[in-house]
């Protein structure tokens, strides 16, 4: 039997509260698939413990932020939780996608509104977690928060919650293994 035609190079947005484990099954998608491109998102906050420079965030100061706005560099960009801004290269995406690669980016919903705007015809995922309650204490579990930042994060997420209907598919983050599975046959890989 031939194999199954490659399905074409598509832009595909992973949203969701926060607290939902968005950035864990990217990562383990990009893992598992090294052929999809994960996009790496330019940030204004420090890095945390561990955090690698070019591999988790690219780590820059509010000014260089700045610069890429300003030079048109960025596929969207937001303020997090009010607190730091973050934003999708455009150039590596397009590069990814020119090259015949799925493209993912895991981004706020800030972020992926402004991606439907642009992009129409780019593929929505909202990643949603078992209930309210597991959002809750995953999002109090983290522990790298303070009580501020926490219920700040609390009330960004009840909002999120609520935009679950603007998204193209919704995939539960019951289990990661199973929710990366599912992410990958909607890929089509
Ligand atoms: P953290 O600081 O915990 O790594 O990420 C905080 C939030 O920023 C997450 O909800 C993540 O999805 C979002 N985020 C990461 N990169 C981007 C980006 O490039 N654009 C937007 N709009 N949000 C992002």
């Amino acid at each position: 039997m031939s194999p199954a035609p490659a399905r074409p190079p598509r832009l595909t947005v992973v949203s969701g509260p926060a607290g939902v484990g968005k950035g864990t099954v990217v990562a383990r998608l990009r893992a598992e698939r090294p052929e999809v491109f994960v996009s790496v998102s330019a940030t204004t906050r420090p890095p945390r413990g561990g955090e690698v420079d070019g591999e988790h965030y690219l780590f820059v100061s509010e000014e260089e932020f700045d610069e890429l706005i300003a030079a048109d560099a960025l596929l969207e960009w937001a303020t997090v939780h009010g607190a730091a801004r973050y934003g999708t290269p455009y150039a590596p995406v397009r590069a990814a996608l020119a090259a015949g690669r799925q493209a993912i980016l895991e981004i706020d919903l800030q972020g992926a509104r402004q991606v439907r705007d642009t992009c129409p015809q780019a593929r929505f995922v909202f990643l949603a977690p078992p209930s309210w309650e597991e959002l809750v204490r995953r999002l109090v579990g983290r522990g790298t928060e303070t009580p501020e930042q926490r219920e700040k994060r609390l009330l960004t997420a009840k909002g999120e919650m609520n935009s679950m209907a603007e998204f193209d598919h919704v995939i539960v983050n019951s289990e990661v293994g199973q929710a990366v599975d599912e992410l990958i046959v909607l890929l089509g890989l």
